[in-house]
């Protein structure tokens, strides 16, 4: 299968890694000058505990992607994502299906503005990984991939995917609900990710506070309710088992949002986590307060660390 891959950062490159292992054909699209001239230089380096390995991959920048491909995997940051598809809309043909796995909400319609519905898979991943320096992704762990096409014509193609994914290794399943698996996902990151960014802490250290439970527990009603009015129904105390369930395995983790806005002063996915629930929480009358702060926290702390 051609696949390109867009936003080859941390799971770009995990994905690319994987895949290109098992012999599909993969290419990383991605706009960080010294990432591309490393892996054109030396190769993509992964590092997984004590193992190391690189490979051959072919990295270009989005303009110079021209040649017509079966999948684009979509792995930008939710704040670049429209940027991308617009930039490589030369290779996203009538038949290209375009899956996305980026963390967070309101992408299906973002997607919908680049690629035909028949088109669109959605999907959500627990895998992990990290970028150690430009051209080398630190991998480790184990994960899932779950997708769905947006549109009954896709679906065929959709499970296609599902098995080549699942032959790299990557524990791929067709999901008949991906909505539901989306909003669980980002409702978990909705209590941690900006929790643990303004606290400067990690999980472990942000849940054991004595002011966290309630934060918790107002975060994921808010959650609940949007999600509720979006047509994607979470049980809040099967929510708040989930929550704290995950945040017991990764007490020890600094968040993708810490390590994005504290320690690399970059800007941060908030919009399309808290952010997301507090504008949809406006449209449909349903108050978000904590949501509402705390994404105007995280853009106050982006101000004053004058983020790029
Ligand atoms: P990333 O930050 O590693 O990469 C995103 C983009 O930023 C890429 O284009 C990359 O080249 C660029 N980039 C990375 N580091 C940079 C730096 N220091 N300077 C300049 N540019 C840099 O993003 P990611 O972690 O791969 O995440 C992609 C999507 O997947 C997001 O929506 C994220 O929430 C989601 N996700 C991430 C993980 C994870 O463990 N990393 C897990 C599940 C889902």
């Amino acid at each position: 299968m051609k696949i390109a891959i867009a936003g080859a950062g941390a799971m770009g490159c995990r994905f690319g890694y994987m895949l290109t292992k098992t012999g599909q054909e993969v290419t990383l699209i991605d706009e960080w000058p010294a990432h591309i001239e490393a892996i054109q230089k030396n190769g993509l380096k992964v590092v997984d505990g004590e193992n190391t390995d690189t490979i051959d991959i072919k990295i270009i920048r989005p303009e110079e992607a021209t040649e017509e491909v079966d999948v684009v995997i979509a792995f930008t940051k939710s704040m670049k994502l429209g940027e991308m598809l617009e930039k490589i809309k030369a290779i996203i043909h009538e038949d290209t299906k375009v899956l996305c796995l980026l963390n967070g909400l309101g992408h299906e319609d973002t997607m919908a503005k680049y690629v035909p519905r028949k088109n669109i898979i959605m999907g959500v991943t627990i895998w992990t990984a990290g970028i150690i320096e430009p051209g080398v992704a630190r991998l480790g762990g184990t994960g899932t991939v779950e997708m769905q096409a947006a549109d009954p014509s896709g679906v065929a193609i959709a499970k296609e995917l599902v098995e080549v994914m699942d032959k790299a290794g990557l524990n791929a399943s067709y999901s008949e609900d991906v909505h539901f698996s989306t909003w669980r996902k980002a409702c978990v990151n909705g209590t941690m990710n900006a929790t643990c960014a303004i606290l400067d802490a990690n999980i472990g250290e942000v849940f054991d506070t004595s002011t966290a439970e309630a934060i918790v527990m107002q975060i994921i009603a808010e959650f609940v309710a949007v999600a509720e009015k979006e047509g994607v129904h979470l049980d809040p105390a099967a929510m708040k088992d989930y929550v704290y369930t995950a945040s017991n395995k990764v007490r020890g983790h600094y968040p993708s949002m810490h390590q994005d806005l504290i320690q690399n002063h970059r800007f941060t996915e908030v919009d399309f986590l808290n952010g997301f629930v507090a504008r949809k929480g406006k449209e449909y009358g349903i108050p978000t307060p904590y949501c509402q702060l705390i994404t105007e926290l995280i853009h106050a702390k982006e101000d004053i660390l004058k983020v790029k």
